[in-house]
């Protein structure tokens, strides 16, 4: 069984992140998205929200299951008995980021490899940061989120 670990904040949840999942289901058995959670990091949406999105989102694919984990990410993938961590990536910054993240978990964790997919040049721009600013000043993220997400959002306003 191929499982992959998809972490990440996702707060919020874009359709960058869903892009990233879908083209990524061919490839593995089981992909577990994981939302990190710190409880020293103040996130806009509660772990509770972001979890239930996920589910809703993916709620027809089997394949796809949403938890939170606390900690290192490789111990989180050890616990699931994951062999592999997605990542997506939208450019040479995240690029860095990515390399210096995915050697230090083999390091880490020499069995467990990174698997990063290019993003759609579409969604290049699509960033969770520059999103809650846009949310924070009530602007429309419709376009950027999935159709729960905007959702959820337009309740809030
Ligand atoms: P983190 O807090 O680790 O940056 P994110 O939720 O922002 O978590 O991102 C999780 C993963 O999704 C990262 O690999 C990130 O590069 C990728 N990602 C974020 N936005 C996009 C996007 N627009 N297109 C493709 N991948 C993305």
């Amino acid at each position: 069984m191929r499982i992959a670990v998809f972490p990440g904040s996702f707060d919020p949840f874009t359709i960058g992140h869903e892009d990233i999942i879908r083209r990524a289901l061919p490839l593995f058995d089981q992909i577990i998205v994981a939302i990190g959670y710190n409880s020293a990091k103040k996130s806009m949406f509660d772990y509770e929200v972001r979890m239930k999105w996920i589910e809703e989102i993916f709620a027809d694919e089997k394949k796809i299951v949403a938890e939170a984990y606390e900690g290192l990410t490789v111990d989180f993938c050890v616990e699931q008995k994951a062999q592999y961590i997605l990542r997506g990536l939208r450019s040479s910054v995240d690029f860095e980021f990515e390399k210096a993240i995915g050697q230090m978990n083999q390091s880490l964790q020499p069995s467990l490899e990174t698997l990063v997919l290019l993003c759609r040049p579409e969604h290049t721009h699509i960033n969770s940061t520059i999103i809650r600013d846009i949310i924070l000043h009530k602007g429309d993220v419709s376009n950027y989120v999935p159709k729960v997400v905007g959702d959820y959002l337009k309740g809030l306003y």
